[in-house]
């Protein structure tokens, strides 16, 4: 539901605070390919870009055929409303 009108034209960065209840991820944390922390790699990437990487990867889950793993990386991703919001990071090598 939205308040109002005219007042709030100032919406910069809106935090979308989907319910993040999926276990324990922490995006900002983990690698969201593997579930495992980036703390201490050193080839780990930041998503850099919205949809459209969001987008790539759908692509990718849909090829492996949604099997265990694809279907994980799949909860995380609708646990946000894209990966780059979400400040998601993930090894190079995974
Ligand atoms: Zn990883």
């Amino acid at each position: 539901m939205r308040s109002g009108k005219g007042a709030g034209d100032a919406t910069t960065a809106t935090p979308r605070l989907t319910r993040s209840v999926t276990g324990v991820f922490c995006f900002r944390d983990m690698c969201f390919l593997c579930g495992e922390m980036v703390a201490g790699y050193s080839d780990v990437q930041k998503v850099l870009s919205g949809g459209e990487f969001d987008k790539k990867f759908k692509d990718v889950i849909l090829e492996r055929g949604w099997d265990e793993w694809a279907l994980d990386v799949q909860e995380r991703m609708d646990s946000v409303s894209d990966l780059f919001a979400a400040d998601a990071e993930y090894h190079k090598n995974c």
